[in-house]
């Protein structure tokens, strides 16, 4: 029996797993512990596509929110930069334990990184390398969700798994409220009815028109990167009508 039901996945870190619970930055301990658990995944055959994220070092938004004197569009470059160092960070993490990988990135940054090609980004997959896709889509006014759902598309990748700090996605802000509910399963219409907080509304808009099923799951449980590439119920589902009833 083939270990994982998957042949391509995207997973989405936030930046925010790179840095230590409640605080920003780069340690290097959180992101070997991340690398081991997508390593471990990876080894079940699957092949692995990584959008990184930035909030652990800048989100465009929230720093240009109110006077600070910079345009929002330049909070964004800023923003697609942070994910670039972040993406550094874990190639030399996931190197450092054996990985082969690459780091392509969608500003063309000579000496640092790979431009993103698709073809070429495909040929890195099929060979076993993680590839690590950062300065998401190139484009401000966006978030590395949506960069998330166009790299898993246009990579025909079977799920974008978005690993967050909790369980999955929930009535209320489980973070504040103890008695929020853990959806398992939603639809991509429930999810914009209920103005769920899963992804950015253009990234749920791509997944939602081409049927791709999204999986949030919690990555500070060890194991669960491995966990949701084997195809395991965890965490929570989002997938059309149809799907989500009958699975
Ligand atoms: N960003 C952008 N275009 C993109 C992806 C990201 O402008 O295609 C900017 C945006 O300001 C975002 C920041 O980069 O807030 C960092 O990415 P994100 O917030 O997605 O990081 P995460 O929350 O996943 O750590």
């Amino acid at each position: 029996m083939p270990e994982s039901p998957y042949q391509r996945v995207i997973l989405k870190l936030s930046g925010e797993s790179f840095a230590p619970p409640g605080q920003r930055g780069i340690s290097m301990e959180e992101v070997v512990h991340i690398s081991q658990q997508t390593i471990r995944a990876a080894a079940l055959g699957v092949e692995i596509g990584i959008v990184i994220g930035g909030g652990n070092i800048l989100r465009g938004a929230q720093f240009t929110a109110g006077k600070t004197g910079i345009q929002e569009a330049t909070g964004h470059y800023m923003g697609m930069l942070a994910t670039v160092i972040n993406g550094l960070a874990l190639q030399d993490a996931l190197e450092s334990l054996g990985a082969q990988t690459r780091l392509m990135t969608a500003i063309k940054m000579d000496g640092v990184a790979e431009p993103y090609i698709r073809r070429r980004a495909k040929r890195h997959l099929e060979k076993g390398r993680i590839v690590i896709f950062a300065a998401g889509t190139g484009a401000p006014f966006v978030t590395t969700d949506t960069a998330a759902a166009q790299k898993a598309l246009e990579l025909d990748c079977d799920i974008l798994m978005k690993a967050t700090r909790v369980d999955g996605v929930y009535n209320d802000d489980p973070e504040k409220n103890p008695h929020a509910v853990l959806y398992e399963r939603l639809t991509y219409q429930q999810v914009r009815e209920k103005e769920l907080r899963v992804m950015d509304s253009t990234a749920i808009a791509h997944c939602m028109e081409h049927d791709l099923p999204i999986l949030v799951f919690n990555y500070r449980q060890d194991g669960n990167i491995e966990r949701a590439v084997r195809g395991e119920t965890l965490g929570t589902q989002v997938s059309s009508a149809a799907a989500a009833a009958t699975s």
